[in-house]
C-alpha cells in the first residue's frame, strides 16, 4: 500500500508523526511528509518527486497509517492500493 499527504491541507500539528514515525515526518517548514526509509518525499530533501510522491509502507504499518489518516485534523492523508 502507498500513502501521500496533501500539504496544502496539513495543519502541522504532527499527530501523524507521533502515531506512525516510520511513515510520516515533520520538516522545518512545519508540514508533514511521507517517507520510505531514509527517502523523504519533499523537494527540500532533494527528492524530485517532491510532495507529490507516494511512499510505500510495510503491511505491519497499516494499522498505524489508517489511525493517522483517521485522526488527521486536515483530513489530508490519503492511502492508495
Ligand atoms: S496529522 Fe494531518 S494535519 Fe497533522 S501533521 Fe499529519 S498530515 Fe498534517
Amino acid at each position: 500500500m502507498k500513502v501521500w499527504i496533501d500539504q496544502d491541507l496539513c495543519t502541522g500539528d504532527g499527530l501523524c508523526e507521533e502515531i506512525a514515525p516510520d511513515v510520516f515526518v515533520m520538516l522545518d517548514d512545519g508540514l508533514a511528509y511521507v517517507k520510505e526509509g531514509d527517502k523523504i518525499f519533499a523537494e527540500s530533501e532533494d527528492n524530485p518527486e517532491g510532495a507529490k510522491g507516494m511512499a510505500s509502507f510495510a503491511d505491519d504499518q497499516m494499522e498505524l497509517v489508517v489511525e493517522s489518516a483517521e485522526e488527521c485534523p486536515g483530513e489530508c492523508i490519503y492511502i492508495e492500493p
